[in-house]
């Protein structure tokens, strides 16, 4: 890959919802060209269905939508989760900003819009947001993860971990429900180039359930053939 000041790390989502094609298409393209996955909603509907069904690391908000408005679904989707949400917007009218982060937006940017500028919030808000993920005791299903002590429980049961397999696993809860590819994994836990030969990642895995499912517990790794694993309950 060419040297770049920022490569996004492979695979984090962003959804754009956005009604104006050509605006759309251009944020795709830029972002789809930055190493970032993309998904567009052309609606507040579709939009608030796709970050329920496939939750993304950050949403791009247009506030001028047909149907639900932008401020209703920058409510709606704060109220679902803490998902970093930049808001996109025409008015440069003050209390239509101050509307959009009462809301619940953690940042917004007027358009006309420089497309540098915009990936540099972008990255602003991934950086902040997984600071605050790690920060934060992580739980599903009865694990819970303290990043801050690396202490990892299943129940009461605590779960002795090495440095590689706890990352492992933080990466894991930190997105629960989500399929991660090799290459995710790869990307964001070996921090180098997907090899493709290698079966490090399965043996990481297969250590990982074996501490995890050490009393016979129900598997939460789960595998999604031919594509990675995921993090749920079967
Ligand atoms: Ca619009």
């Amino acid at each position: 890959m060419a040297a770049r000041c920022y490569n996004a790390r492979m695979g984090e989502r962003v959804l754009v919802v956005e009604d104006e094609p050509k605006i759309g298409d251009l944020l795709r393209r830029g972002l789809i060209y930055e190493g970032y996955a993309v998904e567009l909603a052309p609606n507040g509907e579709t939009g608030l269905s796709a970050a329920r069904d496939r939750p993304p690391d950050i949403v791009l908000l247009d506030l001028m939508l047909p149907g639900l408005d932008g401020l209703t679904v920058c409510r709606r989707l704060r109220a679902a989760s803490d998902v970093p949400i930049l808001i996109l917007t025409a008015k440069e009218a003050v209390p239509d900003r101050v509307a959009g982060l009462d809301a619940g937006a953690d940042d917004y940017l007027v358009k006309p819009f420089n497309f540098d500028e915009l990936l540099a919030r972008v990255r602003a808000l991934l950086r902040r947001r997984q600071r605050r993920a790690t920060e934060e005791l992580l739980r599903f299903a009865e694990l819970t993860l303290n990043d801050k002590t690396r202490e990892v429980f299943r129940g009461d049961r605590r779960v002795e971990l090495t440095a590689r397999e706890f990352e492992l696993l933080a990466l894991f809860m930190q997105h629960p429900r989500q399929v991660l590819t090799r290459e995710v994994l790869y990307e964001r836990i070996w921090d180098y180039d997907f090899g493709g030969e290698s079966n490090i990642i399965e043996v990481y895995i297969r250590y990982l359930r074996a501490k995890l499912e050490a009393r016979g517990e129900p598997r939460l790794i789960q595998t999604v053939r031919g594509v990675g694993y995921a993090l749920r309950e079967e």
